[in-house]
């Protein structure tokens, strides 16, 4: 009997589901929660054929299709070794500190990632309330308001270009003393005349009253002072750390950022393993593509399968 499984229960995930239940596949999909960062997402307005709704009902339409399709979802599955056995693959994970085994002889792993925090004072409790960890997402609330961006990577800079269309002051603050992404899109920040880039700064904390932030502190590293900002909005851009822990490392299908590798289809580089969404190495992490992704995934796995001697 030729089985799957999917790890991850959201954009993704749920999206390669609908494939291979529709294909008759056997295959059981297992997570820690429905939604992932997608419920998490606040108001959407970029997700194709939905002209506006937010994480929370974007999910439930999503768990709605799942179950017309009569997918079943185990949820509060922590999924952590995925190890290679004869004709598949073993998938261990923790349910309330009890293991939990599956096998399988394709698995996709569809478990997106998280954005990295700075873990400072006020950086939880400002959280939706003035302070996001996605431009593209939640930019346009803060359009005619201030903003500050912390980062000064690709995806600070991307935020800066964005959100320099949308605000009349735009803050850049890295801890660096250069920034560090694509010359390109470099040259185009700085030429924007309502950005400004403070070098060498460290962000300290986040304040705010009433549940909204108000600004932000950071120590000048040139003068040792602590220097105070007053915005409506702060943007936190260092990265995301994808979650993909799961696989292991040996296989070398994971990229210098963690993020697993795949091609067009949606392969790994080890037979009978994919992914999709935000866990791979494609750079636009979005609920749009991940999905995207998810059905080519899917329908690469099902192939894999019936390529299978039974
Ligand atoms: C604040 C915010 C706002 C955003 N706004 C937008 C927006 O407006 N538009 C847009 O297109 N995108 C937006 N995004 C990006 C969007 O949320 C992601 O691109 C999308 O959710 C990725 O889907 P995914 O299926 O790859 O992963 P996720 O949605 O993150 O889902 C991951 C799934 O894997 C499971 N999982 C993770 N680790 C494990 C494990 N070890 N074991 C078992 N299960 C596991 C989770 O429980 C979940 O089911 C936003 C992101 C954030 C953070």
């Amino acid at each position: 009997m030729k089985k799957a499984l999917i790890v991850g229960a959201s954009a993704a995930g749920l999206s390669a589901a609908i494939y291979l239940k529709r294909h008759a596949v056997d295959f059981s999909l297992i997570a820690k929660d429905i939604g992932g960062e997608m419920i998490l997402s606040g108001e959407i307005g970029n997700y194709p054929g939905i002209a506006a709704t937010t994480g929370f009902e974007l999910t439930k339409q999503f768990r709605k299709q799942a179950e017309l399709n009569q997918i079943e979802v185990e949820t509060g599955i922590n999924v952590n070794e995925i190890k290679s056995i004869a004709n598949g693959f073993q998938v261990n994970g923790q349910k309330n500190n009890q293991l939990v085994q599956n096998e399988a002889n394709a698995i996709l792993v569809a478990t997106g990632s998280t954005p990295k925090k700075l873990g400072l004072p006020g950086e939880k409790e400002f959280y939706q309330h003035g302070l996001s960890y996605c431009a593209v997402c939640d930019g346009p609330v803060f359009k005619n308001k201030n903003v500050a961006i912390i980062g000064g990577g690709n995806s600070a800079l991307e935020a800066g270009l964005m959100l320099t269309e949308l605000c009349p002051q735009v803050y850049l603050i890295t801890i660096n003393d250069a920034l560090q992404g694509d010359v390109i899109l470099i040259r185009a920040l700085i030429k924007k005349s309502n950005v400004k880039i403070i070098y060498r700064g460290q962000t300290k904390e986040f304040f705010g009253e009433n549940n909204f932030l108000k600004g932000l502190a950071y120590l000048d590293l040139n003068s040792g002072q602590i220097e105070k900002i007053l915005v409506d909005g702060v943007f936190v851009h260092i990265g995301l750390n994808p979650n993909s822990d799961l696989v292991p490392e040996i296989w070398g299908i994971k990229n210098n950022l963690n993020e697993i590798k795949i091609d067009r289809l949606g392969q790994t580089s080890q037979p009978g393993l994919f992914a999709a969404g935000d866990v791979t190495d494609l750079p636009y992490k979005q609920i749009g593509v991940a999905t995207g992704q998810g059905v080519i995934a899917g329908l690469s796995l099902i192939n894999f399968l019936n390529n299978l001697d039974a």
